[in-house]
């Protein structure tokens, strides 16, 4: 039976997003054996999405996932179309006129909110925020912190946390020859961060590090790794989730965090302080963050579903600076059905659902967007073919007529005076921004603004 995807009529496939589950879902459709012509929309100039603008600068390795996304983005049947924001330049519904299906891998662009009074004080910020000002992203470039403060507070154990720890406890000749933006590290050169503490609801047992990132943090050459012996008396079910074979990551950071408790301070200039059991229930000060007020946590329930619980003790840290890394959110589209709650768009196995739980024709979504923020960039290739498979296993239900695709959204949008940047064009801002990190020693140095991107595309 013919169907979209049959030679002649190739599928047009709209891929919202440009980062790690955006690419392997474009790898995904282009390696089926279907006729499947891929458009991926992005809404900033340039493309990668979080391995941009989020993976930390120290970390370089984590980047070669580009050079996987550099090869499927030059698959013959797929093309870029970046600078296009769905809900300000294009509606839903003017995709779905253009093409046959439409892929939401839009991420986890926002962070999920503490609930607390003060949380909003100056000084108080996501760690989205600190991430994308160092990271280059366009959206928090006049961003401020005030790391004048020598005591900051990160709340959250996750390797997020972990990535903003390490940027705030290395000396900036440790970050210098990174891809970090100069504006970031010459605020950094400037820093009197002393101590900071990285806060846990729950135990040690319970931290979401993975070992290599933890282990990290223990070997800063300019900060002291600290934590209080008594914090790693378990309880027994705490004791019980180690013993698990399953959890052996957990087991390996009770056992990094031990290693340090028999540690000497060796004077280094920071230190890092891990708190445990403890919540921020409220953020004080006048006029600008001055203290949190933390409260003391037990642990209540079986094994690997334990729960922080108030003891009704309180106490408090002063500081000045806090960022908040307790998970990503993702952030509504105009036009797709969204889980305010869980931050993400509803779906079954990648199909889109409506409010009553029925599957929306020609919609998917993949990655964050789709399962919520977890796991490490790989582990979107996975999520990305499920959704791709069910999408296949769909070409019967999409419509057989014929659609636009690429030419017809780039004439809409052309309409409405949207500049678009193609591939080539992105490679031609990368070939600047590597030429502007040489002098620096560095892998390249980001535009940081939208104009200055696009203004790159109009230099000779
Ligand atoms: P995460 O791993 O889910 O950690 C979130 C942390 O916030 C947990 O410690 C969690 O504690 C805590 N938390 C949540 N709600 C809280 C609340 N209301 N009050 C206090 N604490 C709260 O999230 P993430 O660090 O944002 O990372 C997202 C994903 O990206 C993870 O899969 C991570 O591994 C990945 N990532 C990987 C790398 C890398 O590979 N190098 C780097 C960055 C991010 P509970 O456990 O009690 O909920």
């Amino acid at each position: 039976m013919e169907t979209p995807a049959s030679k002649g009529t190739p599928l047009q496939v709209a891929v919202v997003g440009s980062g790690p589950s955006g690419f392997y879902a474009a790898e995904a459709l282009l390696k089926s054996g279907h006729a499947i012509d891929v458009h991926m929309i992005e809404r900033l100039p340039v493309p990668y999405g979080l391995v941009r603008h989020g993976v930390a600068p120290d970390h370089p390795k984590l980047k070669e996932a580009i050079l996987v996304y550099d090869k499927i983005a030059r698959l013959p049947h797929f093309t870029l179309l970046a600078n296009v924001c769905v809900g300000r330049d294009v509606t839903v519904d003017e995709l779905l006129a253009r093409y046959h299906a439409v892929v939401f891998a839009c991420g986890a662009e926002s962070d999920r909110r503490l609930g607390v009074p003060g949380e909003d004080l100056p000084g108080s910020h996501t760690a989205t925020e600190f991430v994308g000002w160092y990271n280059g992203h366009p959206d928090y470039r006049d961003r401020s912190f005030d790391l004048s403060q020598e005591v900051a507070a990160i709340v959250g154990q996750g390797n997020v946390a972990a990535d903003v720890c390490r940027i705030l406890a290395k000396s900036v000749d440790e970050l210098r020859q990174t891809d970090i933006s100069e504006h970031a590290l010459e605020a950094l050169a400037g820093s009197r961060v002393k101590e900071i503490h990285v806060i846990g609801r729950r135990g040690p047992a319970q931290a979401k590090f993975t070992n290599k990132e933890l282990k990290e943090l223990g070997e800063l050459p300019n900060a002291d790794a600290v934590v209080d012996p008594s914090a790693l008396e378990l309880n027994a079910a705490s004791a019980a989730e180690l013993e698990a074979k399953a959890n052996v990551v957990s087991a390996k950071n009770v056992e990094i965090f031990r290693e340090w408790t028999a540690r000497a301070p060796s004077g280094k200039p920071r230190r890092v302080v891990f708190q445990f059991l403890k919540s921020p229930v409220a953020l004080g000060g006048n006029a600008r963050l001055e203290r949190l007020v933390l409260a003391r946590n037990r642990l209540e329930g079986e094994p690997f579903q334990q729960v922080a619980r108030e003891t009704g003790e309180t106490e408090t840290l002063d500081c000045g600076l806090l960022f908040r890394s307790i998970g990503y959110s993702g952030v509504a589209i105009p036009g797709v059905p969204f889980d305010a709650k869980r931050g993400v768009i509803p779906n079954r196995e990648g199909r889109v659902l409506d409010a009553d739980g029925a599957e929306l024709p020609g919609l998917y979504a993949a990655g964050w967007i789709k399962r919520g923020p977890s796991g490490i960039i790989g582990t979107n290739r996975a999520d990305s073919v499920a959704t791709v498979k069910s999408l296949l296993a769909d070409l019967q239900r999409l419509s057989p007529e014929p659609k636009a695709g690429a030419d017809g959204l780039a004439t809409l949008l052309a309409s409405r005076g949207v500049r678009t940047v193609s591939f080539d064009d992105w490679l031609r801002i990368d070939a600047r921004e590597v030429a502007r990190g040489q002098p620096r020693g560095k892998p390249r140095e980001k535009f940081t603004r939208i104009t200055e991107m696009l203004n790159c595309l109009d230099a000779p």
